[in-house]
């Protein structure tokens, strides 16, 4: 089969063209980054894992009615997905304190949040995604008011829905982010749930053990980080059968 035109390629994805206008082909890399890409390494099965992970979060937030650019899994590594006018905004919403918040605000790692709380990094590798308001998203036009109302609601909504999918399977759902785009409905724009959800984007700690199952065991040298994401996929039931052998699920230290 001819390749597909390749569109865009990031750190841990692909954007292919899609076989339909308005579609979109995303392919899931091994590739791990952290520190805005000066630590790097290939991580076997990480792909594949997120590519399930991401599907079985998307599917669930579609089946509540919170719109998501995800239409179905292709194959191990592939989904197709709408394509999306990406809001140039990483959306992160904490429920405890930890990475950058604990640093910038000298909050100790673990404590509890009073109420979820929402940022917003503008997209900018080049300046390392700097925290920015809601006055400079507006007055520098990356999103407009009503824009921000919707990226509230729908990070909020997220949020609920992983925290509770989370809790089920003992584990606390630090924080997450996510990134949302613009799509077309005729005359009227919708914003919907874009990019992946996946242990890349979260921080899951073992709710009885504290232990990190998310990319921290990576950008902090913890251990094995597919194991960690495969014991995820694990608890949720989503585990694809020939990953089982790739991976040690309980080995992560
Ligand atoms: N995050 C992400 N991509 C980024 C930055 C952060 O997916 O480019 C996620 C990260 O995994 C964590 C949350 O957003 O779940 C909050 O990250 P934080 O601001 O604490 O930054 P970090 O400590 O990861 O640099």
């Amino acid at each position: 089969m001819a390749r597909r035109k390749k569109l865009y390629e990031g750190k841990a994805k692909i954007l292919y063209e899609g076989p339909e206008p308005g579609t979109l082909v995303q392919y899931f890399k091994d590739d791990a980054t952290a520190y805005n890409a000066e630590k790097k390494d290939v991580i076997d099965g990480k792909g594949v894992l997120n590519n399930r992970l991401s599907e079985y979060f998307m599917n669930g937030l579609n089946g509540i009615g919170v719109p998501t650019h995800f239409i179905k899994r292709i194959n191990m590594r592939e989904q197709l997905i709408r394509s999306v006018e990406i809001i140039p905004l990483e959306v992160v919403v904490r429920n405890v304190a930890a990475g950058s918040m604990s640093e910038r605000l000298g909050m100790a790692e673990g404590t509890a949040l009073p109420r979820p709380i929402i940022e917003f990094y503008l997209k900018d590798d080049a300046l390392g995604d700097p925290l920015v308001t809601e006055e400079h998203i507006i007055a520098f036009g990356w999103a407009g008011q009503q824009d921000l109302d919707d990226m509230v609601a729908l990070a909020l909504r997220v949020n609920d829905f992983l925290s509770g999918v989370m809790m089920a399977v003992g584990i606390k759902l630090v924080d997450f982010k996510i990134e949302i785009g613009r799509i077309w409905d005729g005359d009227f724009q919708r914003l919907i749930v874009a990019d992946e959800i996946s242990p890349d984007s979260c921080r899951l700690w073992d709710t009885e053990s504290g232990q990190k199952l998310d990319k921290d065991v990576f950008r902090r040298d913890l251990g094995n980080l597919a194991a960690a994401y495969t014991e995820v996929a694990r608890r949720l039931g989503v585990l694809p059968s020939n990953v089982t052998h790739a991976v040690k699920p309980h080995v992560i230290n």
